[in-house]
Parts: C-alpha cells; structure tokens; sequence
C-alpha cells in the first residue's frame, strides 16, 4: 500500500477522529462574512438577476447553462470514475454515455448565442497562444499569461 494514510480495513480502529475539532458556530459566523449578500439574501439574489438582465447578459440562460455545464460534466466524470476504479469498461456503449453527456454540456452553446464552431475556434485560439510552438510545454502549463484563462 502506498499514500500518507493507512486506510486498509483492519486499521480503522486506530483512526483518531477526535484530533482536530472545529467550532461550528464560529466556523458558520466566518462563512457568514466572506459570504456575498446575493448568495445570503433572496432580495439581494434577485436584484443581481435583475442588474444582469438589464445588462443583455441572458442570465436564466447563463445560470441555467452553469448549473448544467456542472452537472453534466460530473456525470462524465462519473462514466471515467466508474471506469477507473470500478470495474465499468471500455464499451461501444460507456462511449456513446459519454459522448451524450458531452452533448448535454455543449447545451451551454444556447446561452451564448454560440455554435460549437465557435467553442472550438476559441479554443485553438488559447492553445495556440499558450503553446506557440503547437506542443505542449509544462513551464507555460504553470506559468500562463494574466489574460490567458
Ligand atoms: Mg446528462
């Protein structure tokens, strides 16, 4: 076995839970301060709405297009996870899945106004900038342009 922590079965026993504690209350009074009032306050959320609609940004697309660009890409996650460590193999079928739920995260194309073309212009665009050479580079991979997202 191999890692920092001895996780096998028969040592659970010797896992001490009660090392490190956590004060709750005083841990939900800190979340509380560094928490946006839009996140906190239902006003305040649909005020931000509000501010956002008014500037053209589409925001029910966009939100919508956020929740399901997460959750879709967690279900292909969960195809690999299942691969990787649970047995789920390489198929026509687990490929057809993933490829499926690729397609529900480029739904996020709709809140846009965008076409997957687009998507893929936009990306060659970064990479190109990042990796002029047209390989990949581990000092560029870490040390990225302030305007490279
Ligand atoms: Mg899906």
């Amino acid at each position: 076995m191999s890692g920092d922590y001895n996780t096998h079965n028969d040592q659970q026993e010797n896992i001490n839970y009660t090392d490190h504690t956590v004060d709750l209350s005083k841990y939900a009074v800190f979340v509380d301060g560094v928490t946006s009032d839009p996140s906190k306050d239902y006003q305040s959320f649909v005020e931000s709405l509000d501010d956002l609609d008014g500037q053209g940004s589409n925001i029910h697309r966009l939100l919508t297009a956020a929740v399901g660009v997460s959750a879709e890409g967690g279900e292909f996650m969960e195809i690999v996870k299942k691969m990787v460590f649970q047995g789920k193999p390489w198929s026509d079928h687990n490929r057809k899945h993933l490829v499926i739920e690729l397609g529900d995260v480029m739904q996020a194309c709709m809140a846009l106004n965008i076409t997957l073309d687009d998507v893929i212009a936009g990306n060659v665009e970064k990479l190109k900038k990042r990796y002029p050479g047209g390989e990949f580079d581990v000092y560029k991979s870490e040390n990225r342009a302030i305007d490279d997202l």
